[in-house]
């Protein structure tokens, strides 16, 4: 029996709202606690409280939903340490393991088989100075780089970032995103075919379906 243990805000089944595996029935790890504060947040209900699991009772949660895909998130799961020992247990049960992620912590010590969603915060999210440029040298080409884009100085912000990274090369999915209720969809979705980026516009389909309820 493991004593690691994690203090997590909800285990839930839901369909991936988001990046390659959108659309796909998926397990969802939140875990509690974010050193962040972006403006826009959508999930601070995972800032605070919790409960606290042992690693092997996560487990237990995880397999009784019999999943494919997990989907560690949070918050900012790496904030709490044991979500490397998390991760890489959950690669050795077989699922498809993805880690949501700030890209302020580090991305050193996760398990290689985990695919990484990484932000960089733009000027807009009131978080840039914590972007941790050296993690894009831990990238791995299936990882992929995100973009909450609220307004159009953040958007010739970011286009600026994917060309001076060149992102599309280091990884397989850069995607961009509309910041709910402050960038019209459409407006972003135009900027990206006026300017042929090689990016992926998203939307967040869980909302498109569930809106904020929680456990989507
Ligand atoms: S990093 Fe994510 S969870 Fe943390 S404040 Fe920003 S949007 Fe919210």
């Amino acid at each position: 029996m493991s004593e690691s243990a994690l203090r997590i805000t909800e285990i839930f089944y839901s369909l991936q709202g988001e990046a390659r595996t959108v659309g796909r029935p998926t397990v969802f790890v939140r875990l509690t606690g974010c050193p962040l504060r972006c403006h826009y947040c959508d999930s601070e209900y995972a800032f605070y409280g919790g409960e606290k699991f042992t690693l092997d009772t996560i487990l237990a949660k995880v397999a009784a939903y019999r999943p494919a895909f997990v989907c560690v998130t949070g918050g900012e799961p790496l904030a709490q340490p044991n979500c490397l020992p998390l991760l890489a247990a959950l690669c050795d049960a077989g699922y498809e393991v993805s880690l949501e992620t700030s890209g302020a912590l580090s991305l050193q010590g996760i398990d290689a088989r985990v695919v990484v969603v990484m932000d960089l915060k733009t000027p807009a999210s009131g978080e840039v100075k914590r972007n941790d440029y050296g993690n894009l040298a831990l990238l791995k080409p299936r990882d992929q780089v995100k973009f909450v884009i609220c307004d159009r100085s953040d958007y010739e912000w970011a286009r600026f970032k994917v060309s001076e990274y060149a992102l599309e090369r280091r990884v397989e999915d850069v995607l961009f995103s509309p910041s709910e209720g402050q960038l019209a969809p459409r407006e972003l979705a135009e900027w990206i075919l006026e300017d042929n980026l090689p990016v992926r516009f998203q939307l967040q389909v869980h909302k498109l379906l569930w809106g904020d309820q929680p456990g989507h």
